[in-house]
């Protein structure tokens, strides 16, 4: 049975318009490389901040590298995806070249691997 690309497309594009809003609130894409995103530094007053400001600072910096590893990561997964569409390839598994089960890609419309061959 074909797949409704149409549907898929428009999952992904909505997901990817979601987590680019996300990351843009924790960081700047990087103006060389589009799929690049840069963590900024929290808004906080660093000049009047306190030694635990500094130290609270530092933790929601490492909070928001985290958080937008975890964004860029499923961005690129969309962005992938999106790519197989354009490329006429979506829905089949790239290790096996099998067909990926409607319901996994439901499920999850980024997924380009069969269940056998992914994670
Ligand atoms: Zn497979």
């Amino acid at each position: 049975m074909a797949l409704n690309l149409d549907y898929f497309k428009k999952a992904l594009l909505e997901e990817k318009k979601k987590l680019e809003g996300e990351l843009g609130e924790i960081a700047v894409r990087n103006p060389d490389q589009k799929s690049d995103w840069n963590v900024t530094y929290p808004d906080m007053n660093v000049m009047s901040a306190a030694k635990e400001e500094v130290a609270d600072q530092e933790e929601e910096f490492e909070n928001r590298s985290g958080l937008e590893l975890g964004l860029e990561s499923r961005l690129r997964d969309i962005n992938e995806a999106l790519e197989h569409i354009r490329l006429g390839k979506y829905g089949v598994c790239e290790v096996g070249g099998e067909e990926i089960d409607e319901a996994r890609l439901k499920a999850n419309p980024a997924a380009v691997t069969c269940v056998k061959h992914g994670n």
